[in-house]
C-alpha cells in the first residue's frame, strides 16, 4: 500500500515549525528553552511537565494571531554531536545561539556546520545581552569571521538579540521564527496516516519500550499501528508531551508511544497503518548504523569486545560515536551486543564466552540474575555516569591491553683478548669495550669472524679487581661470562638489553 502521506492530497495545510536550538555548550540554549516552555507553554500546563521532554509545544502570539512553534530540547553535551546532527534533521528550523559576551566557540562552528549539512534555515540568537561584557556588535563580526553572516553583516541570516535570562528580544526571536516559517511554506497533509521520527527512546519501568515522536506529517491515531524498524506498536498508549492521554496527534506535535515490541532508534522514521498486521508487513529489518569497514589491525593486534548497556538510545548512540573515536593500530574495541536497558543474564553469558569481554552499563545497572552470573563467572560490570570518563578509562584500558613488542637495544661491543678459565656455562675472559658499554646483567651475541655462533649474559664485570655494573667505551675489564658456547680470543660480544614498546 503506498502511504498517504507521500501521495499529493487537497488537505494540505501549512504545518507549525519544529524547532532545534543549537550552539556551543554554556552560550545559553537550556536557559532558553526554559524560558520559552514557562513563558510560553499555556498558563497551568507548565506546570504538568513532572519529567524530562525532549520536545514541547509553545503557542506565540504575535499581531493578535496565535501560532504554534514545536521545539526539540536535544542534549547538548559535545558527545550527542549524532543526536544533534540528527536534530537539525527532524527540525524545520535551527537557532544558533552565540553569547554576546564569548562570540564563536568550536560548538558554534559545529552546529553551524551540522545546520547547512542538513539544508534547512536558521537564524541567530545573539544571548546574554544582559551582561556587563556583552558586545552585540563584536559577536556579529566573530560570526562574520566564521563566515556566518547575519543581516547587516554582509549575509541575509536573520539575527535577534536575546537574554534568555531576563527573557528580553525573545518574543521577536520568536516572532522571526514564525517569519521563516512562513516563508519555508511548511505544510502538512492532517489526513494521511500518521509520521514521525523517533527523538528519544527508551525502557520505561512501567510502561515498557517508549518513544518520543515528533508528528511530521499525517495524523496519529489511536486504534491504529505503528511501525518503525522492526518495532511495532499499538497506537494505544498515546500521551502529549504534558503526559495526557490523547486520541489523535497530528503535526508538528511531540507525542509519547509507548509499548513497542522492539525500540526503535533515535532519528527513525515512524509510520502509522490501519491494522497492526498491515504495520507488522511493513516493520522491516533495516541496518540502523551502517556497518563501519572493520578497521585493519596491525600484525598481533588484540580485539576487545564490549558490550554496551545505557539508559536511553540518545546515550547508547553518543557512547557509540564515543567508542568509534578511539583507535590504536594494535587494538581494536568491538561492540558485540549493545542496548537500552539493563545488563541482561544473556549480556553476561555472551561476555563469558569470548575473551577479554568489556561490559558496561551508562547510566544503568545489571539485573539481579546478571549480577549474580557475573561474579560466578568473575566478569566486571564497569559502570559509568559520564561519557568523557568511560573514554578516558577505556582509552587508558587500550594502551594497557595493546601487545608489547620487545625490541633489542645494542649497548655496545666488547672484544676479547683472553680467555682465562671455564667451568661448565661459566667463563671468565678479559677483553676491552670497544664502543658502549658492557653492563651486569645483559645478554650478548657472539660474533666469531662477522658470523653471530650464539648467545650468552655477562654475570659480573670487574674493573681493576673490584666489581663494577658496567664499564664504557675505551676501558678494559674483566668478565663473567655464562654460555653454552665457548668463547675465544678475538670473539666480539655485542651486549644488548630489551626495550619494550607499544
Ligand atoms: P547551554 O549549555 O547552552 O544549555 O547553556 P545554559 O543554558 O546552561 O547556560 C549557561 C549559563 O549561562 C547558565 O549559568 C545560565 O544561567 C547562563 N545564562 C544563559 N543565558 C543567559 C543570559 O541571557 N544572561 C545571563 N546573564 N546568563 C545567562
Amino acid at each position: 500500500m503506498a502511504k498517504a502521506s507521500t501521495t499529493k492530497s487537497a488537505t494540505l495545510v501549512t504545518r507549525p515549525p519544529i524547532v532545534v536550538i543549537m550552539g556551543h555548550v554554556d552560550h545559553g540554549k537550556s536557559t532558553l528553552l526554559d524560558y520559552i516552555r514557562h513563558t510560553n507553554i499555556v498558563a497551568g500546563e507548565a506546570g504538568g511537565i513532572t519529567q524530562h521532554i525532549s520536545a514541547y509545544e509553545v503557542v506565540h502570539k504575535s499581531q493578535g494571531k496565535e501560532s504554534r512553534i514545536t521545539f526539540l530540547d536535544t542534549p547538548g553535551h559535545a558527545a550527542f554531536q549524532g543526536m544533534r546532527s540528527r536534530g537539525a534533521k527532524v527540525a524545520d528550523i535551527a537557532v544558533l545561539v552565540v553569547s554576546a559576551e564569548d562570540g564563536v566557540k568550536t560548538q558554534t562552528l559545529e552546529a553551524h556546520k551540522a545546520i547547512k549539512e542538513s539544508g534547512i534555515p536558521y537564524v541567530v540568537a545573539i544571548n546574554k545581552i544582559d551582561k556587563p561584557n556583552a558586545n552585540i556588535e563584536r559577536t556579529k563580526l566573530s560570526l562574520a569571521e566564521a563566515e556566518i553572516y547575519v543581516e547587516g553583516y554582509g549575509g541575509d541570516v536573520p539575527c535577534a538579540p536575546i537574554s534568555a535570562k531576563t527573557g528580553d528580544g525573545v518574543s521577536e526571536l520568536l516572532d522571526v521564527i514564525l517569519l521563516v516559517a512562513e516563508m519555508s511554506e511548511l505544510t502538512g497533509d492532517s489526513m494521511a496516516s500518521g509520521e514521525g521520527v523517533v527523538i528519544e527512546a527508551r525502557m520505561d519501568p512501567k510502561k515498557g519500550a517508549t518513544t518520543t515522536i515528533v508528528v511530521t506529517n499525517g495524523t496519529f491515531m489511536k486504534g491504529t499501528c505503528a511501525a518503525s524498524g522492526v518495532g511495532v506498536v499499538p497506537v494505544r498508549i498515546m500521551e502529549d508531551f504534558l503526559g495526557r492521554a490523547v486520541e489523535t496527534a497530528t503535526f508538528s506535535s511531540p507525542i509519547r508511544l509507548s509499548g513497542w515490541s522492539t525500540l526503535p532508534d533515535v532519528g527513525a522514521v515512524v509510520h502509522t497503518y490501519a491494522t497492526k498486521k498491515e504495520a507488522e508487513s511493513h516493520a522491516t529489518r533495516k541496518e540502523t548504523t551502517p556497518k563501519r569497514e572493520d578497521r585493519k589491525l596491525k600484525d598481533g593486534g588484540v580485539h576487545i569486545p564490549i558490550i554496551l548497556r545505557a539508559d536511553v538510545a540518545g546515550s547508547l548512540e553518543a557512547l557509540e560515536h564515543e567508542i568509534a573515536k578511539l583507535t590504536h593500530d594494535r587494538v581494536l574495541l568491538k561492540i558485540i551486543q549493545k542496548g537500552v536497558g539493563a545488563i541482561s543474564e544473556s549480556d553476561i553469558k555472551l561476555a563469558a564466552s569470548v575473551d577479554g569481554p568489556i561490559v558496561i552499563a551508562f547510566h544503568t545497572k545489571a539485573d539481579a540474575l546478571a549480577q549474580d552470573l557475573a561474579s560466578r563467572a568473575n566478569i566486571t560490570i564497569h559502570q559509568f555516569d559520564i561519557i568523557y570518563k568511560l573514554s578516558e578509562w577505556l582509552e587508558e584500558e587500550m594502551l594497557r591491553r595493546a601487545p608489547h613488542f620487545e625490541k633489542e637495544q645494542q649497548l655496545g661491543e666488547f672484544r676479547i683478548i683472553r680467555c682465562f678459565s671455564q667451568q661448565k656455562d661459566r667463563q671468565v675472559i678479559g677483553g676491552a669495550v670497544t664502543s658502549g658499554v658492557v653492563q651486569v646483567g645483559a645478554r650478548f651475541r657472539i660474533m666469531r669472524r662477522d658470523a653471530e655462533i650464539g648467545e650468552g649474559k655477562i654475570v659480573e664485570v670487574q674493573s681493576q679487581k673490584t666489581r663494577v655494573s658496567e664499564v664504557s667505551e675505551g676501558l678494559e675489564c674483566g668478565l663473567q661470562i655464562e654460555s653454552k658456547f665457548t668463547l675465544a680470543e678475538r670473539d666480539v660480544l655485542i651486549p644488548f638489553s630489551i626495550v619494550r614498546t607499544q
